[in-house]
């Protein structure tokens, strides 16, 4: 069975797995609301140890 905590190489492993493999990371927003962590990244950039490599 093929795990899904494969992040692609180069993609962040975070903001990866909210938008790909735990949608439940999202589950508790409105349906409008932005998810804190992705909105963190996305004005401050991806920390590299995030990155996947
Ligand atoms: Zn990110
Ligand atoms: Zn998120």
């Amino acid at each position: 069975m093929k795990t899904i905590t494969d992040v692609p190489r180069g993609e962040c492993s975070q903001c990866w797995h909210h938008a790909h493999a735990s949608r439940q990371a999202h589950a508790h927003l409105a349906p409008r609301e932005d998810c804190p962590d992705c909105v963190d990244h996305l004005h401050n950039g991806h920390p590299t140890n995030l990155i996947a490599k």
